[in-house]
């Protein structure tokens, strides 16, 4: 412990406790003792009247072998899981796939009569589930959640966790990282098994070409890559010192395996120490919003409008298609900049990730950051008067023209086919 209490010095005052923002300072007598929730903060120090607390130097050297296993934070609302769990326990399992045979793929399932979750979580590829229920987690709070995954990681030591990177994901994943004095990539949309375990992986895969990997390298851990510099590169980052490793990802970005209905697995329950003193927030009222819910992620086919509709009655045109087609409609930036469209519609680097079946982009340019939330869509159609537009050039079908003249004739070819 890089933190410690100098016996002779310390008065028995209390205050180090009251500043340990980590619970990490218990009393023996009236003697302050550091216990391993620390995580070398170092508030205590500077908040100790007596000079009685020093940081013995040097970063505590984690033994990273202590950690395994892949968990992911099976994220629910109302007691139904959300698509991004299941998309991570999808991600997770081809992970552990790489990472070694014994690597297993470990569902976190948080809040209270929630147990009916299990048995999803095994039918899309988990080999556990860790299920951690209480009344105080019914409903999420920062507080309370943080505080038992944070617990539960300390006694199972997991090596890498995942959370969706949904307004809950993007809450818990920061202040559970800071409590396990650890690292975490925001907003992933790729992650890879990095070199030496890689190596492994490739020795049983005669396939991969092993001759770009440096053998010499002795750490294990994934490659978290996710948009930087407002998505004009992609940055990859590792987290080679401290475990677990944390990512959050974004939204349909990865891969749900098939559903296997009767999938077993072994269920682990964690019986969380937490009390109403342990929360600090109130919930008085959940208010749903009362805008039109656009489910993006979900939806096989999207009709996306851009700039190019020229002006706000431009989406009733993508609507009408929309509905035609049994799709949902979506947006680039520059139309929820202007007003036409709420920004819950938004695809792209700043919107919602999607990979639809059929992605339809009405008069979208197919700016990089647009493209970063759509371009893994199967099949993707322009519609655009620019034929040299980026988005005709990355396009399946490139329908180079009027959008007020192609999606009416596409509708009309449409409604003779029904006919
Ligand atoms: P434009 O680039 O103006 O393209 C309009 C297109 O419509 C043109 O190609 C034009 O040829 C075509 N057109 C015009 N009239 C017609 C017509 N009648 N028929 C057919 N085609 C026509 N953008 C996003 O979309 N999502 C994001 O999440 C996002 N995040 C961002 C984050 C950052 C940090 C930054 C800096 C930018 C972000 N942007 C995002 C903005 C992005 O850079 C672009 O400005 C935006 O995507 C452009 O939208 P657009 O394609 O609709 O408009």
């Amino acid at each position: 412990m890089a933190i410690q209490v100098i016996k002779d010095k310390c008065k028995g005052c209390k205050l180090c406790i009251k500043a340990c923002p980590f619970d990490a300072i218990d009393m023996d007598g009236k003697l302050a003792v550091i216990n391993e929730k620390c995580t070398a903060c170092k508030v205590c120090i500077s908040k100790c009247p007596f000079d009685a607390i020093e940081n013995t130097g040097g970063d505590e050297v984690v033994d990273l072998s202590a950690y395994k296993n892949i968990w992911v934070f099976a994220e629910q609302r109302d007691g139904k899981l959300m698509n991004v769990a299941l998309e991570l326990i999808g991600e997770g399992y081809r992970l552990a796939k790489e990472i070694s045979d014994d690597t297993k793929v470990c569902a976190v399932v948080v809040g209270d009569g929630v147990a009916h979750l299990t048995e999803e979580c095994y039918a899309y590829g988990a080999d556990e589930v860790i299920l951690i229920e209480d009344p105080l987690l019914k409903q999420y709070t920062t507080d309370a959640y943080a505080k038992a995954i944070t617990d539960a990681i300390q006694v199972y030591k997991p090596e890498i966790v995942l959370y969706g990177a949904t307004h809950i994901g993007r809450d818990l994943a920061p202040r559970i990282a800071a409590r396990c004095n650890t690292g975490l990539t925001a907003d992933c949309t790729r992650l890879d098994v990095k070199v030496s375990s890689y190596i492994e992986y490739a020795k049983k895969n005669t396939t991969l070409d092993t001759s770009t990997l440096d053998p010499t390298d002795p750490s294990t851990g994934i490659k978290q890559t996710r948009p930087a510099f407002g998505g004009n590169l992609m940055a990859t980052i590792i987290c080679p010192r401290t475990r677990p490793q944390m990512s959050t990802v974004r939204p349909g970005v990865m891969q749900k395996r098939d559903k296997v209905e009767g999938a077993k697995g072994t269920l682990i329950v964690f019986k969380p120490e937490i009390s109403k003193d342990d929360i600090h927030v109130q919930i008085l009222e959940v208010v749903k919003s009362a805008k039109e819910m656009v489910s993006l992620t979900d939806a096989d086919i999207i009709c996306s409008g851009g700039r190019g509709l020229g002006d706000a009655s431009g989406f009733e045109l993508i609507k009408k298609f929309a509905d035609k087609v049994g799709g949902v409609v979506g947006s680039s930036r520059a139309a929820v900049d202007a007003g036409w469209i709420d920004h819950s519609h938004q695809v792209g680097q700043t919107g919602t990730t999607v990979k639809p079946k059929i992605y339809f982009a009405c008069g979208i340019s197919g700016a990089i950051q647009h493209l970063a939330g759509m371009q893994t869509s199967d099949i993707i159609v322009a519609i655009n008067k620019d034929p040299d537009a980026p988005m005709m050039e990355i396009a399946d079908y490139a329908i180079c023209g009027d959008l007020y003249k192609v999606i009416p004739e596409i509708i009309a070819e449409w409604d003779n086919a029904e006919a």
